[in-house]
């Protein structure tokens, strides 16, 4: 079995460190990561400019682009056959709730389903101990590596700690600080800093917000479908059909 693994982090973050040390036994590790961090990049994908891929060492690359990209250029040109599971992580800071749509750790596990391969995203709360998220991200690893089940997306948030155990979960809410601070450079021309600091998460029961403050580590399985199925029947009724 090969595994790739991945992290919007970077190449050198400890998070991927620490899921290369855990994921090693299981089997032939790739790893290919963006070569500087490139958080919150969602899955933008660069199909306009070209990719340089900066061999480190054997099975191991830094790739001047996204963590999408990472994955693309790994699972079409790198590998030698098509990876079990695909890890983005560990990821220094949560992917909780409407995160998930900002996220470049979501979004490269995400790039592995569009593929038909497992994608596991496994996010650190806080602090920088990331031995047990890695921990329990091979756990999850051996068990998917285990089951013939059709691709699943897991987003995996672990608290600061040992966890308590494992809650699968819903996506909850996460409410941000919108803030534009705008200020004036060396050189006396504009710039504007763009997002605040989170401010509250709704209280939602079975959410993943829930899970990881009673300690738990949260397992959500997301969709690939983004049709609003509940709204099929406003919007028939909006554009007239039927
Ligand atoms: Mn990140």
């Amino acid at each position: 079995m090969i595994f790739l693994l991945t992290n919007d982090d970077g190449i050198g973050s400890p998070g991927l460190a620490a899921l290369e040390t855990e994921i090693a036994p299981l089997g032939e590790l790739w790893v290919v990561a963006p070569e500087r961090e490139r958080s919150a990049v969602s899955q933008a994908i660069s199909i306009h400019r070209p990719l340089r891929l900066h061999p480190i060492s054997e099975r191991r690359y830094a790739v001047d682009g996204t963590p999408v990209d990472c994955v693309y250029v790994a699972l079409h040109h790198l590998l030698p056959r098509v990876p079990t599971v695909v890890v983005s992580g560990v990821n220094r800071g949560a992917n909780l709730g409407t995160d998930v749509i900002y996220s470049g750790t979501v979004a490269a596990a995400r790039e592995a389903v569009l593929r038909g391969i497992h994608g596991v995203a496994v996010s650190l709360l806080a602090g920088s101990d990331f031995r047990a998220a890695a921990a329990g991200a091979r756990e999850l690893v051996v068990r998917l590596a285990r089951t013939s089940a059709a691709p699943v997306l897991l987003n995996v948030n672990v608290p600061d700690g040992e966890p308590k155990g494992a809650r699968v979960t819903l996506l909850g809410k996460r409410h941000y600080q919108d803030e534009v601070d705008a200020r004036t450079d060396p050189r006396g021309r504009p710039y504007f800093w763009i997002g605040g600091p989170g401010t509250r998460i709704d209280h939602i029961d079975g959410s993943d917000a829930e899970a990881v403050h009673a300690g738990f580590v949260s397992v959500t399985p997301l969709a690939l479908d983004q049709t609003d199925h509940a709204g099929l029947v406003s919007v028939r009724a909006l554009v007239g059909e039927g």
